[in-house]
């Protein structure tokens, strides 16, 4: 049987990074590489990563605490570059060959954003590893990923979470009772207003067709679980 996915786009939350505290937990990252060499390397699967900066800033909390907005933003985006640095590290620990790209140019330590050398990296075995946000404020690190995954021609946007292993209809974590769903359409992901991701990443896959996973990045193998298809997590779709 071959593999379900030719092409995925991995979303890895800032949040995963630091193993739930502020900065880079170098073992959280050093098991995530391993997943990925395991999907990449030894399922040959293309696997393309957006990775977060929650772990660092994000721009709404330091707004609230009297930041400039965009200038917040910027920070928030610069905090992701930090992430894809250490898991770039840790991959070729691994033997992962990978590649790193940001939307703000910064050419000592990453590639400019160029998609079609992205795609050219994928054929080639690498791992392209996505920084900086779109480069703009206002947008999210989910939206990007949506957006990446339509440009390259993913099959999939795989949102790997932490501390949560999909989409509940309330936060588990403050609601015991919340109930998981196993699947959900995208209009009602919306109609919810669920937070687990924002409005603009499930809209955009929505207007594109674009089907999406949550899954939790807690049980150890469940990136290639979801890569080899289990049933795992909530599919979002039409
Ligand atoms: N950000 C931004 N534009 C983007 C992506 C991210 O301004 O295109 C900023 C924003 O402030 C955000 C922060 O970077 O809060 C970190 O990204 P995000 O919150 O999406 O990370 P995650 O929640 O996945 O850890």
């Amino acid at each position: 049987m071959g593999e379900p996915y030719k092409r995925v786009l991995l979303k890895l939350s800032g949040e995963v990074f630091g193993g739930g505290r502020v900065g880079v937990d170098p073992d959280v990252v050093s098991s995530i590489a391993k997943q990925i060499k395991a999907i990449a390397a030894d399922r040959g699967v293309q696997v393309a990563i957006v990775v977060g900066g929650g772990n660092f800033f994000r721009g709404a909390e330091l707004q609230q605490r009297g930041m400039e907005r965009d200038r917040a933003d910027y920070m928030g985006m610069l905090g992701t570059v930090m992430n894809c640095l250490a898991l770039q590290d840790f991959c070729e620990k691994e033997g992962v060959q990978t590649r790193v790209q940001t939307a703000i140019t910064m050419g000592q330590v990453a590639e400019p954003y160029i998609p079609r050398r992205a795609e050219r990296h994928l054929e080639k075995g690498r791992v392209v590893i996505f920084g900086a946000g779109s480069g703009m404020p206002y947008f999210s690190t989910d939206t990007v990923a949506a957006q990446r995954a339509l440009e390259i021609g993913a099959e999939v946007l795989l949102m790997g979470k932490q501390g949560v292993d999909g989409v509940y209809d309330a936060d588990p974590r403050t609601h015991p009772e919340a109930k998981k769903f196993d699947e959900l359409s995208y209009d009602e992901f919306l109609a919810r207003d669920l937070k687990v991701a924002d409005a603009t990443a499930i809209s955009m896959a929505r207007d594109y067709k674009l089907p999406m996973i949550f899954f939790g990045l807690d049980e150890p193998g469940s990136i290639e679980a979801v890569v080899a298809g289990e049933k795992i997590g909530t599919t979002v779709h039409a």
